[in-house]
């Protein structure tokens, strides 16, 4: 199985501009050359990927960025967020994606492995990163995932809601975008408008119509597809006008980087 990585890396987004599957509000993300995805069953139900915050230093061979990830329990006390807090709103963000497409989550029950695994960087750095691993070998035209990792930097300060300060980050935006990198979307060439963007901004904290038609080309509308694609953001999350327009600097910093363990 080959390793490969989906940061929070503009770079990759230059780098991969050129991508027919780019329409400017989203971009499937392609490792070597591959499109890849959360395989669905044969039965014509949603693919349910299982996920867990992990309880104990876990350590992932050939991943890059979330290579050792921890409890976020240091995280949560440095950025004064309870761990209930932390949970609802990876439940919230896990939610948003499922309204979005043909694609369920649920959390993986105790001692079971998970599909993705979730957790604070234990070699600090950046923001926060996903990587993705699939199966290279599969004949599938969109090849499997197999695995996705999700850290967070626990030196950096995390908040729940927008505030205008972009120098904590919201948990909620935070996991809505790494989820994305970790069931196949990458960073759209235009940087922006999207929650897939690559900058962290507060003007907007649901899935935008990018984001949602992105996960509907990897998975299908959702069964009961009653979502449409929103109007604006719901009423209570939107930042300050004062502070809207300003972005934060980029989330991450590392380069794309494949890896074969
Ligand atoms: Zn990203």
């Amino acid at each position: 199985m080959r390793t490969l990585v989906a940061g929070l890396v503009g770079l990759l987004c230059s780098a991969l501009s050129a991508n027919a599957q780019d329409t400017g509000l989203f971009k499937i993300l392609k490792l070597e050359g591959h499109q890849v995805r959360w395989q669905a069953p044969h039965n014509g139900e949603p693919r349910v990927v299982t996920y867990r915050i992990v309880t104990e230093q876990e350590e992932f061979a050939g991943a890059r960025n979330c290579r050792k990830i921890t409890r976020f329990d240091g995280l949560m006390a440095d950025s004064n967020v309870t761990p209930a807090a932390l949970r609802s709103e990876l439940a919230a963000a896990f939610a948003m994606w499922e309204a979005a497409a043909s694609i369920s989550f649920r959390e993986a029950p105790e001692g079971t492995q998970a599909d993705i695994s979730i957790g604070a960087q234990v070699e600090a750095e950046g923001w926060a990163f996903a990587d993705v691993f699939y199966d290279t070998a599969s004949p599938l035209p969109i090849k499997p995932i197999s695995k996705a990792l999700v850290c967070l930097n626990p030196l950096r300060r995390w908040k729940v809601g927008f505030d205008g300060d972009l120098s904590r980050y919201d948990l909620r935006y935070t996991f809505v975008h790494e989820i994305g990198h970790a069931i196949g979307l990458d960073h759209p060439a235009g940087g922006g408008d999207q929650i897939m963007g690559y900058r962290y901004e507060e003007r907007f904290r649901a899935l935008q119509a990018g984001d949602i038609r992105g996960a509907i080309a990897l998975y299908g509308k959702p069964r009961q597809a009653t979502l449409n694609e929103p109007q604006s953001s719901p009423a209570g999350t939107q930042a300050q006008p004062s502070s809207a327009r300003r972005f934060a600097k980029r989330w991450g910093t590392r380069g794309f980087t494949a890896r074969s363990p």
